[in-house]
């Protein structure tokens, strides 16, 4: 495979890996969003629930302080009290006297005359403390087992507890279970009884995934956990739509990653190869930029722009591939297509004896003498005049070839400018030594002249200077009426920018200067 299609291979991976990773990462954290919206539902529903129940506990305590310690028979008394807290209960119910592990009496049965065993408890204590029996039988009006609930008791008082009346949810996606955890020992309490909880109850609050099912614990002072499973499966499983949704947004996000990267590869990283096979004068365009002079009012100079024609047949301007024409070494090639391209439009267009015009060249294009060479083929003795050489803001290696070269030049009567002065290697020591006829004032400059700040001192020097130089000064970008009146003061004698227009193809030039002229 070439050097490119590999680069480009690897760019898409890339990024389809990085947009992928990214769009998991935010499914997941909304997801876990989500499903934590809900948690706080449920916690506070049980929270609601625990807090309740805790408070009938001590319906069970009142009975046992009172009738518990003294072992009282089961007689109208005792009956009426418990039916009394019974009553008073909205999570117990059935309240039951016991003998050690067996009913003596209920609210529901009165005295019992069967042997009724209540599962789970040791009665045999005496203690106040709050007991716990997951599942303990709930028998029938004939003393038959029914089915089976969780009961609590204190002492020799107990209440089985229905925690079914309140409905906590009714998703399938998602599970509660309420335990008192230790270190030693798990107790359910209630929900689901297959949730296992994790002991580590230090913290307060853990969450962890297991088998595709996320898991969060809610852990109290008491030891009192709270542990709530969504099964992820199952959740997108509901969701259908959902699923869609994300696949959906998962395979666009990547198919717009590939587009794009594979047009900013196009466009810029194989800007190389596209360069070296496709740097002609089918896909070099001119751009022409009308200049105003300030003394006459006219627009009677223009600057030459180049455009580049990619593969994609997408105009790209010369800041993205200048520097690598450099780096490939073209730079020969394209001012030999614009220059030569140049004179070609503005000749068919009748503007070349009409106006003056510039330009642009690199440094080597003028130590080489390739911009004499121009002038004298193309140009020619009545031509020569009409052309100034702008050289732009790049370093110059051989300061002695270009400066006899520069002499030529203007010895040829082409004028030579200094374009982005102020933003390079145009010091001072260059302007005196480079002898040259015009100094073009960088837009960096141009757009801070309103304000009177350092930079508006600094181009009155520039233009200072200019005149002890007797050099024509132009201002590049000027874009507003405000810097145009400001230059028009400062003395300088062109203006050039988007106020009056943007680079121009070659008709639309025409179109410019004949209107121009009319106005
Ligand atoms: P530059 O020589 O300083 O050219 C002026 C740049 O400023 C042009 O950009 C022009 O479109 C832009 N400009 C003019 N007025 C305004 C304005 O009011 N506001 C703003 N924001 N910009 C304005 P462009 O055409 O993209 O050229 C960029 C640079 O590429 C040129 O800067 C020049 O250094 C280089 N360049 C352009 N054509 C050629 C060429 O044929 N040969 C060489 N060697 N360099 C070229
Ligand atoms: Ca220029």
């Amino acid at each position: 495979m070439k050097k490119t299609k590999i680069q480009r291979v690897l760019w898409l991976c890339t990024t389809v890996l990085v947009a992928s990773a990214t769009y998991c990462s935010v499914v997941v954290l909304l997801l876990i969003k989500v499903w934590t919206s809900y948690e706080q539902l449920i916690l506070i529903e049980e929270e609601r629930i625990t807090r309740e129940a805790s408070n009938e506990y001590r319906l069970l305590r009142e009975l046992h302080n009172r009738y518990g310690e003294v072992g009282s028979n089961c007689d109208n008394i005792l009956l009426q009290a418990m039916r009394d807290a019974e009553f008073k209960a909205h999570l117990l119910h059935d309240f039951l006297y016991l003998e050690r592990n067996s009913i003596v009496c209920s609210t529901r049965f009165g005295v019992v005359n069967k042997l009724l065993e209540l599962e789970g408890f040791n009665i045999s204590t005496n203690s106040s403390d709050v007991r716990f029996s997951p599942s303990s039988t709930v028998f029938s009006a004939d003393g038959s087992p029914d089915h089976k609930e969780m009961a609590v008791a204190v002492g020799r008082f107990a209440a089985y507890l229905r925690f079914s009346e309140s409905a906590l949810h009714e998703l399938n996606w998602i599970n509660n279970g309420v335990f008192l955890v230790t270190p030693e020992n798990v107790h359910y309490l209630f929900g689901d009884e297959s949730i296992v909880p994790n002991r580590s109850t230090q913290d307060r609050v853990i969450s962890w995934f297991k088998d595709g099912v996320y898991h969060s614990q809610y852990c109290r002072n008491n030891n009192l956990c709270i542990v709530i499973q969504t099964n992820v499966w199952d959740y997108l499983a509901s969701k259908v739509f959902v699923v869609v949704f994300l696949i959906v947004g998962f395979v666009t996000l990547n198919a717009l990653c590939v587009f794009v990267v594979s047009r900013y590869h196009t466009k810029y990283i194989s800007l190389e190869r596209q360069l070296l096979r496709g740097l002609n004068k089918k896909r070099v365009m001119c751009s022409y930029q009308p200049i105003l002079n300030l003394e006459s009012n006219q627009f009677d100079y223009l600057e030459v722009l180049c455009r580049w024609v990619n593969e994609d047949n997408e105009v790209i301007r010369p800041d993205f591939f200048i520097e690598q024409i450099e780096e490939n070494g073209q730079s020969k090639l394209l001012t030999d297509i614009v220059f030569r391209k140049a004179v070609e439009e503005l000749s068919g267009a009748g503007l070349i004896k009409g106006l003056k015009f510039a330009i642009n060249f690199f440094p080597s294009d003028i130590s080489s003498g390739l911009a004499k060479e121009l002038i004298d083929n193309v140009l020619g003795k009545e031509l020569e005049s009409r052309l100034t050489v702008e050289l732009t803001e790049r370093e110059i290696h051989d300061v002695d070839s270009v400066i006899s070269e520069i002499r030529r030049i203007r010895k040829s009567s082409s004028l030579v400018a200094i374009d982005d002065f102020g933003t390079g290697y145009s010091n001072l020591q260059h302007l005196e030594k480079l002898k040259v006829d015009k100094l073009k004032i960088d837009k960096s400059f141009i757009d801070g002249i309103e304000s009177n700040t350092l930079r508006t001192k600094l181009v009155l020097i520039i233009v200072e200077l200019a005149e002890a130089l007797d050099l024509v000064v132009v201002a590049e970008g000027v874009e507003t009426e405000g810097q145009l009146k400001k230059i028009k003061e400062m003395g300088i004698h062109y203006s050039q920018g988007y106020l009056h227009s943007k680079p121009l193809p070659i008709d639309e030039l025409k179109d410019f200067i004949d209107s121009s002229k009319t106005e």
